[in-house]
């Protein structure tokens, strides 16, 4: 026997007619690329996000249609996630910063139709447009004022042209909740990018855990900064929870650098915020070189690479901002955990609170999680188990855009990461199955030594990976960037971490660099480092 409640479908438009209804005059602040505050409000984002709906129709975008993006987290980027997605048709976040000729590919595999991109990548889409022969309409996202003289781009628009002429009274659409909603790639560091394919459904629902105190902990009373970029998995839903939420949004455009965010979080009264930990590494530099605090922000949700507890220290014993460690990929819209505490750690001391903040965090309430052994076996949760992590859940991939599957292992979408869950449910990722280092038969967690080498005051970054080596299989080699002016060798090095890991993890060897190479969405490219140095060790025992 069914229930009996009205089937009604969750859909994208609803969170902002939801916004415009009770929160209209909330403000949306968001940074121009020309450096410029735009202030308005979700009253005047939900009507230009019905023009643009209208816009799309008559360029004869129909449902399902794909619109792709270029765009930084600005307020017409945020039009488009409700304007593209609420109308029918799919949203397709791309990464500026991918290769071109992989962003080319990608724009190729979706099917784009049409191409809304900001006046930053201008050059970028005239090097691509040749190559992208089913995208129909481009539209620059500006004014009059900022379209180029005579571009080489073919059926170029200016997107406030598109809306001037549409009226803002389009009636959103009912239709079915699984439609798809948003296209984002995978960032294809191994073969080309796949693209996960969200649908309504899944994204309400993620809106909803995102939302979750133990989460974001969101309300009408947030001013919510989303350092993660619009086109890496849709900010992580943030977006969607400030419209749910009521949330003042505030969008920083293309400028991420430490001064820009300071000046914007205590300038706007952000309270929560959400990036990956490089970002946070320059915000805590400006900070610390012009010894400055934060007087609204209490809470930051961290993700997408582990934050080292060296760093969870500073912002929550420096700065008295809760970190919350987030763990998540694309194919998991993306939050599958978090991390804040249980009220069982609230006698341990700050020290200890930030080992606990460390890990990967408690899987939110709609993600399942179990790690598995090579045979596909449950391991137990007693922290100290090591297997793959998977996941299942209803905003987690079944399949990829176009029907390539995932391995799926029973139903379970298998990470490729590597972790340990204990008994209060916390997840700890020790490695990504590509990078684990294997040292005559035993594992070294490559994310434990780095975290470990970041809590020398001299090193700003650090990564390992493992290198051949004849008589033990691989051996961890270590590449550290450190602070400006600062130095430290080698034997300081090997000093410092030899009371924090065991001796047989130490690494062979100590590599200093200028900086890491880093790929599109800021995480340090292990893989270059292993092709460069791959021979290091290769030497007779
Ligand atoms: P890509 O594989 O293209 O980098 P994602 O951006 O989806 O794509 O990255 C997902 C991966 O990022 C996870 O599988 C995991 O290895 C890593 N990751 C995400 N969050 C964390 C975290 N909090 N700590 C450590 N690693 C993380």
């Amino acid at each position: 026997m069914f229930g009996s409640m009205m089937d009604r479908p969750l859909l994208v438009s609803s969170l902002l007619e939801h916004a415009e209804r009770q929160f209209g005059s909330t403000e949306i602040v968001s940074r121009e690329t020309s450096g410029a505050l735009h202030r308005y409000t979700f009253l005047e984002a939900a009507k230009r996000s019905r023009q643009l709906a209208c816009a799309l129709a008559q360029l004869g975008v129909t449902h399902g249609g794909r619109v792709a993006s270029l765009a930084w987290n600005n307020h017409r980027h945020l039009e488009a996630y409700f304007g593209v997605s609420g109308s029918g048709a799919v949203l397709h976040t791309c990464n500026p910063r991918l290769h071109p000729e992989q962003l080319a590919y990608i724009l190729n595999h979706a099917e784009d139709e049409v191409l809304l991109f900001d006046t930053t990548f201008l050059p970028l889409v005239e090097s691509i447009a040749a190559h992208c022969p089913m995208i129909r309409q481009y539209v620059l996202l500006g004014g009059g004022q900022d379209m180029p003289k005579d571009s080489r781009i073919p059926n170029l628009v200016c997107y406030e042209n598109l809306l001037a002429a549409c009226a803002g009274d389009f009636v959103w659409p009912e239709f079915d909740e699984r439609t798809a909603s948003t296209l984002c790639y995978t960032s294809g560091t191994t073969g080309n990018p796949k693209g996960v394919l969200y649908s309504h459904r899944s994204t309400i629902l993620h809106t909803f855990a995102v939302s979750l105190p133990d989460t974001l902990s969101l309300s009408a009373h947030d001013c919510l900064l989303p350092v993660v970029p619009m086109f890496h998995v849709n900010a992580w839903g943030l977006p969607y929870a400030a419209a749910m939420n009521g949330c003042k949004l505030v969008l920083p455009g293309p400028k991420l650098d430490g001064a820009s965010l300071y000046e914007l979080i205590e300038g706007e009264r952000v309270t929560c915020s959400a990036g990956v930990p490089t970002i946070w590494l320059g915000l805590t530099q400006h900070m610390e070189q012009h010894d400055l605090s934060l007087s609204t922000m209490n809470r930051t949700v961290v993700g997408g690479a582990a934050m080292p507890e060296a760093l969870i220290r500073t912002w929550t014993q420096k700065f008295g901002v809760e970190v919350r460690h987030a763990w998540g990929m694309t194919e998991t819209s993306p939050v599958g955990t978090q991390g804040s505490l249980l009220p069982k750690h609230a006698n341990l001391t700050v020290e200890q609170q930030c080992a606990q903040r460390a890990k990967q965090g408690r899987a939110v309430f709609g993600v399942e999680m179990r790690t598995i052994d090579a045979d596909g076996n449950e391991q137990p949760r007693d922290g100290k188990a090591i297997g793959e992590l998977v996941v299942r859940g209803p905003w987690i991939a079944a399949a990829y855009f176009k029907g390539e599957k995932p391995a799926l292992r029973d139903g379970w979408f298998p990470t490729g990461d590597i972790a340990t869950i204990d008994a209060d449910g916390y997840m700890h990722i020790t490695d990504r199955v590509k990078d684990v280092i294997k040292s005559g038969g035993e594992w070294i967690s490559s994310i434990d030594l780095e975290n470990a080498a970041v809590g020398h005051p001299a090193v700003l970054m650090a990564a390992v990976i493992g290198l051949r080596h004849p008589k033990w299989d691989e051996r961890p080699v270590m590449f550290i960037v450190t602070k400006p002016g600062q130095t430290v060798d080698k034997a300081e090095i090997l000093a410092y971490l030899a009371d924090k890991v065991a001796k047989w993890w130490l690494p062979d060897e100590v590599i200093f660099l200028d900086a890491l190479p880093l790929g599109a969405t800021g995480k340090v490219q292990k893989m270059e480092l292993r092709h460069q140095y791959a021979d290091m060790l290769d030497c007779p025992a």
